[in-house]
């Protein structure tokens, strides 16, 4: 069996990682992984032959001379290389979990951290067992910060995921209603989230904190190692909230920033951003020119321009918190008219029906032009606001009576992907 030194050993030869028998770059290195309808051991000789230069197997009947590395179990030699290689190297390890906004707060850290040290963070999403792995083996010899994105949909995962990164620094952006399926409920996302604070306390590292939240203030309450930014309390560094029209300005140190991001709720994200750039002495003029020039992707939050309507994109995905801040920030716009689409939120259990009727209250209650509800869900709640139990009967509906001009929200969880409303309007 290979060991996890002679993996590394290899992997200083060759480090470039491959999980993808459809991806080979020359000379990379391929991880035959299990996934549920694929045995990665069978692709290894289609990786070698497309130039990998080892592949990782755990099934010796695929052993190739001098050209694998057979070990116990791919998944596990992928996360135990992951970690040596992490201690290996002398990258700090900034780790970032909660229940929205981990990308954007990550990109937002990594436009600041960027501006004066060699950064490297997690590639888009990818947050997960694998994906956490291969970000830590991203680390090279010159790398100063790693930023590293753990995502999780219930318990024990992240407590997974910090012993494989082994942070030096966390940051929990906010405790939400999402996964509450997996987690258990509210509750459970809490406990789950936590297993990062549980980790930086029980090994001495930092957290850095949002003094403004509650749930984290009581959380690492008697815990010394923590560094903070809040917008009332003098104890913590202060970024003040100053708009959100709807992109939100604040005020650091008589400095006024503008970024490009839309929702409150960016605030939070962009005050961890400043405060770790704060805390490792980044200019604060280079921390400006990071978080302006941000501009977020992927159906996140994004400003549209789109025929003869202004389009708050936010199709990425969905959760009863960020739904309810985005409905609000959307409520408050001064524009008119103001049109809603709001598709399903995903992954709710039991308490699926009372969110979605709750979304569709809180709608219902707002100064909005139209509301189109759709989905199965949001199809079935007592609701005088027009809904649609598929996304093909809204669009239907828009042929038939289409709208002619207006600023909309378009929100809704990745499964219903209400991007393609582009198409549509
Ligand atoms: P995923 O679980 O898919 O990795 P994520 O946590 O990385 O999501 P982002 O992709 O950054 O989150 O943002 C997704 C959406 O979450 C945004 O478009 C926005 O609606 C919402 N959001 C972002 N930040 C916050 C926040 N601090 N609090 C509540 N909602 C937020
Ligand atoms: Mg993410």
């Amino acid at each position: 069996m290979t060991t996890v030194e002679e993996l590394h050993k290899r992997f200083l030869e060759y480090p470039l990682v491959s999980t993808d028998s459809r991806k080979i770059e020359a000379d990379c290195i391929f991880f035959a992984l299990k996934g549920p309808n694929f045995d990665g051991n069978t692709f290894a000789r289609e990786a070698l032959e497309k130039g990998a230069a080892f592949v990782v197997i755990d099934n010796p009947d695929y052993h190739w001379e001098g050209k694998t590395l057979l070990v116990k179990d791919v998944l596990t030699a992928l996360q135990e290389l992951a970690r040596y290689h992490r201690h290996y190297c002398n990258a700090r390890v900034i780790a970032l979990t909660g229940s929205n906004g981990k990308t954007t707060t990550k990109e937002l850290i990594y436009s600041v951290l960027s501006g004066k040290y060699r950064t490297i963070a997690t590639k888009g999403n990818l947050n997960n067992h694998i994906g956490v792995p291969l970000t830590l083996l991203s680390i090279q010899a010159d790398t100063e910060f790693a930023i590293i994105e753990m995502g999780a949909n219930h318990q024990k995962e992240i407590a997974f995921l910090s012993n494989i990164a082994e942070p030096d620094f966390g940051y929990i952006t906010n405790f939400g209603k999402a996964h509450l399926e997996g987690f258990g409920g509210v509750e459970g996302v809490i406990k789950g989230k936590s297993e990062l604070y549980d980790f930086l306390t029980a090994n001495n590292k930092h957290a850095f904190l949002n003094a403004d939240d509650p749930i984290q203030v009581e959380k690492l309450s008697g815990y010394v190692r923590k560094i903070g930014f809040s917008q009332t309390d003098p104890q913590y560094f202060n970024i003040r909230f100053l708009r959100a029209d709807p992109f939100v300005w604040l005020e650091i140190e008589d400095t006024v920033i503008k970024t490009q991001l839309i929702g409150e709720y960016n605030f939070s994200n962009c005050c961890v951003a400043l405060l770790i750039g704060k805390y490792f002495n980044v200019p604060l003029e280079s921390m400006k020119e990071g978080i302006e020039n941000y501009v977020p992707e992927n159906n996140r939050s994004q400003v549209l321009h789109h025929k003869h309507f202004k389009i708050i994109m936010d199709a990425y995905n969905a959760n009863p918190s960020s739904m309810k801040v985005a409905l609000e920030q959307f409520g408050k716009m001064k524009e008119d008219p103001k049109i809603a689409f709001l598709g399903d939120m995903f992954e709710l259990g039991e308490d699926a029906e009372r969110e979605h009727q709750q979304i569709a209250e809180l709608a219902a209650s707002l100064n909005l032009e139209e509301v189109f509800l759709v989905g199965e869900n949001f199809y079935r709640t007592q609701t005088e606001l027009q809904k649609f139990p598929s996304f093909d009967s809204l669009s239907s509906h828009l042929k038939t009576s289409p709208l002619s001009s207006g600023t909309l929200l378009i929100k809704g969880s990745r499964g219903m992907a209400l991007e393609r409303l582009l198409e549509v309007l």
